[in-house]
């Protein structure tokens, strides 16, 4: 159930509703918009007496919610979640790109990669430390040494840090050492992984998991935000086809189809969603097109001898070449037009 509030309800009537939904033994989700407060109720197993809320001060209307998710809904807040890390923010205005290697590779490597990001004006900076990667032997990350480097890729050009957690340990150390955690595709139904990252401060890039449908992964976003952490960015990064052109299908329908039912940002992945090199450009552009809240993309120095994902690569003038155009791109798609 859904409680909305009355425009004018006073942060006593708010408390008074949450206390409430306390003492039923539920967990009371308040959720503060632009004209008025919703308060979610997530816990209970069968339904809520909706007499037991609609007549007490403050309050509009109590609202069963039939569908599968109640967090991410736009019934719960009807205008657009913006996440903020620090001084950067996915979903509001200004287009949010993340940029960087797959890997983290090396301190040389990350700083000249992160020199360029910072030049082009961009905030984000992504570098797995810990990858998951297909096969046992290839490599696997730097681990620690690699969260180190980045989180001196931080202090040494202010961006804002994304990379993976792959397991609940791995978020302890992004925690220390990073921004924002990057849960992946193969992780997305992880569920106790998902929780521990719904109890984290820090704001969360849900991938879309290789076969996942749109409910899936809303409610694995729903598995976070039931914790307690709403900021939740999602992220559409291909999903597995019968096409083979591409190393995955970019879903670019997925935008405008999240737009519809949450309040969430969404990014575009045109890296993972390809594949390859020459085909990043053309989807990023796609992407922000069909109005996503921005980009991750991956970049490297000398994507020739990257030790993961090269292929998919952008090399530095590709990069700022790709950073030009979406920027443009972004200028004339005012969120009405695809709202
Ligand atoms: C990545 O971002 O490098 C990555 C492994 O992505 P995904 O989980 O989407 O495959
Ligand atoms: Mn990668």
């Amino acid at each position: 159930m859904l409680i909305v509030m009355k425009t004018d309800a006073t942060d006593a009537d708010i408390e008074r509703v949450v206390q409430i939904i306390n003492d039923l033994g539920f967990r009371a989700h308040p959720m503060p918009g632009a004209t008025r407060t919703a308060i979610g109720i997530t816990g209970n197993q069968g339904s809520v007496d909706v007499a037991r809320f609609e007549s007490l001060p403050g309050v509009a209307e109590a609202i069963r919610v039939s569908k599968p998710y109640k967090l991410i809904s736009l019934d719960l807040r009807p205008e657009k979640t913006i996440v903020r890390v620090g001084d950067a923010t996915i979903g509001g205005d200004e287009l949010a790109i993340i940029a960087g290697p797959c890997a983290i590779e090396s301190r040389a490597q990350a700083f000249a990669i992160a020199e360029a990001v910072h030049k082009s004006g961009v905030k984000f900076f992504r570098g797995g430390a810990y990858k998951p990667r297909t096969s046992p032997y290839a490599f696997q990350g730097l681990g620690e040494d690699g969260l180190k480097i980045l989180a001196e890729v931080r202090e040494a050009y202010g961006l804002k840090i994304v990379t993976e957690a792959l397991d609940e340990a791995g978020v302890d150390l992004v925690e220390r050492y990073g921004d924002m955690i990057q849960l992946g595709a193969r992780n997305m139904q992880n569920f106790s992984l998902l929780r521990r990252a719904g109890r984290s401060k820090l704001p969360v890039l849900l991938k879309r998991g290789l076969a996942a449908t749109l409910d899936e992964w809303l409610l694995a976003a729903e598995y976070i935000m039931a914790e307690g952490n709403y900021n939740v960015v999602l992220c559409e990064r291909g999903i597995r086809t019968f096409a083979q052109h591409t190393r995955n299908t970019l879903d670019l329908a997925a935008i405008p189809a999240v737009r519809r039912v949450s309040h969430l940002p969404v990014v575009v992945d045109p890296s993972h969603g390809t594949g390859k090199n020459y085909m990043v450009t053309a989807l990023a552009r796609a992407g922000v097109a069909v109005g996503s809240d921005g980009l991750i993309v991956e970049v490297h120095d000398q994507p020739e001898r990257a030790l993961s994902d090269g292929a998919q690569a952008l090399n530095l003038k590709q990069y700022d070449q790709l950073v030009q155009e979406v920027r443009a791109i972004h200028e004339v798609v005012t969120p009405a037009a695809v709202g």
